[in-house]
């Protein structure tokens, strides 16, 4: 897309087909040149009651499609996503400023192969045997659709971050309500158009663009909707829950992160530095999984500085378009100007930057990569998510307070822990409080496990057949196999009969 084409291009997606909403045009910028690359018409919250509606309408026919029939559809979504992956990449790219690469060998397959894993999932419900527990009655277990999903998503993986929460919801048998994040709508416009072309029915899968504050703010407050799920910061996913709270309905929250990386000192430096890099720089830092505190074993800590600092100053900043450019910009000038305060702030709570801390000249809102060393455990860039090209290291004494620096944390999403020793290892997956360890790896993902936090980092999964269960509803059904009037239980109502 273009800006040629912004006076044709509709904001929303309600009832399998694009409606462009009453809301005020809004222009979505590529952040590497500060250039709009499209303008859509936002929703209004009166838009959201007509896409719930369109949702409730759908949910009849979708929840009572059999699971072969839902797979199909799904299968097919799959294999038009892959046939567009060139406009999926484009639009990826020019509305977040991602590199080329990323987008092309992570966002765009990645999330094919999710919508793949769920089109199979589909067809594999799970539950206890049915069976005569009681001996008088046969116990069966229902899974059906929860219902009407409101989802709400942020703008670092628009696309994955849309098929991570619809796919589940649709394998299930869910109709489905998604707000993206107003500055990034694009691919999520598309995935809704491709479902529509695989075969989806009208109304099952809609889309509302606009702010969280009005848009989204109506969606999770929705009394028509049956659950709501949300990936975004910790302060906003409370907000979203409270709303929701408000009718009871079921909420699942993916929200902020502060990963540790450990570095014990039999670890292989090489690849901790390279993987602290990796970990910390994918996607310009703002991934709630990013390697963002290295808490490294005091014998081999100054190594490890120099070593990130190193590789660190020799990563390209540049157009997202070049496959050459190792890191994009950050989302947009307002997001730099607060990774920048944070980092200014630092050396006055005793940081040492030892690399980057500079925004470069010229346009797009790019970030040097960073590293701060030596700092305290109450540093604000130690304890709160900076969500940018910026890694933290502290040393370590013993594996004691290796552990309790890596747990010593409101949030709880992923930790990932360096070592060849088998039991360090295990000691480390077993005590570090977080949904995900990697072992000597940060960053990876795959479709068949489950990616979802603890504490402040939320509740709930994402990705595999735990985040189907999440959009089904388990129902107990006990059917009487006696036929008898004076059921054995009765005794405790009726003294004599
Ligand atoms: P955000 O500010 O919390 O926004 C997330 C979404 O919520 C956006 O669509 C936003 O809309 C909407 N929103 C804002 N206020 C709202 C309200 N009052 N009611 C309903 N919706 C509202 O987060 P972000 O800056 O987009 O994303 C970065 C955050 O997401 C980081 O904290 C990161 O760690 C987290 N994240 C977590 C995961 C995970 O899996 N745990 C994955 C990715 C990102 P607008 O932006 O359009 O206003």
């Amino acid at each position: 897309m273009t800006v040629a084409d912004i006076a044709t291009h509709p904001g929303s997606w309600i009832g399998g087909a694009p409606v462009t909403t009453g809301g005020p045009r809004h222009q979505v910028i590529n952040p590497a040149t500060g250039a709009p690359v499209a303008e859509i018409a936002l929703a209004q919250p009166g838009d959201v009651d007509a896409a719930v509606a369109s949702a409730r309408g759908a949910l009849p026919e979708w929840s009572g499609a059999t699971p072969a029939e839902r797979s199909a559809v799904l299968g097919k979504l799959a294999k038009l996503a892959d046939e567009a992956t060139s406009v999926l990449v484009a639009e990826e790219v020019s509305q977040t400023g991602k590199p080329v690469r990323l987008a092309t060998e992570f966002d765009v397959p990645g999330s094919i192969d999710n919508i793949d894993f769920f089109a199979g999932a589909a067809r594999h419900l799970e539950g206890k045997a049915s069976a005569e527990y009681s001996g008088d009655h046969t116990s069966s277990i229902r899974r059906e659709a929860v219902g009407v999903v409101a989802t709400i998503t942020p703008w670092n993986y628009p696309l994955q971050m849309a098929v991570w929460k619809v796919l589940p919801a649709l394998a299930a048998g869910c109709s489905v309500v998604i707000k993206p994040a107003e500055i990034t709508p694009l691919t999520t416009l598309t995935l809704a158009r491709l479902a529509s072309e695989a075969g989806l029915p009208d109304g099952v899968f809609n889309v509302v663009t606009g702010s969280g504050a009005d848009v989204g703010a109506a969606l999770a407050g929705h009394a028509d909707v049956d659950m709501v799920t949300f990936t975004g910061s910790t302060p906003v996913g409370r907000r979203v829950m409270l709303a929701a709270a408000a009718h009871g309905h079921r909420t699942q929250l993916e929200l902020g992160g502060k990963a540790p990386f450990v570095v014990f000192d039999d670890a292989d430096l090489d690849a901790a530095i390279q993987g602290a890099v990796a970990g910390a720089l994918i996607n310009t830092g703002q991934d709630c999984t990013a390697a963002t505190r290295a808490i490294v074993a005091r014998d081999l800590y100054d190594d490890f500085v120099a070593g990130v600092g190193e590789v660190m100053s020799k990563i390209v900043l540049g157009d997202p378009e070049d496959p050459d450019t190792d890191l994009g910009p950050l989302i947009t000038l307002a997001h730099r100007a607060k990774v920048a305060g944070m980092v200014e702030r630092a050396p006055s709570e005793g940081g040492r930057i030892v690399t980057g801390g500079v925004a470069p000249e010229g346009p797009g809102s790019f970030y040097r990569p960073t590293l701060i060393a030596d700092v305290s455990e109450q540093s604000e860039v130690w304890r709160d998510e900076i969500f940018g090209p910026v890694l933290v290291a502290r040393a370590f004494t013993d594996d004691d307070d290796a552990i309790r620096q890596a747990n010593d944390t409101k949030y709880g999403l992923a930790a990932s822990a360096w070592t060849r020793d088998v039991y360090r290892a295990q000691r480390a997956s077993r005590e570090i409080h977080a949904g995900c360890v990697w072992i000597n790896d940060h960053i990876p993902i795959i479709s068949e496990m489950p990616h979802g936090g603890f504490g402040a980092s939320g509740f709930g999964k994402d990705m595999s057949q735990y985040s189907l269960e999440e959009y089904l509803s388990i129902k107990h059904v006990m059917s009487d196999i006696t036929g008898a009037v004076d059921k054995d239980w009765h005794r405790t109502i009726f003294t004599k009969r």
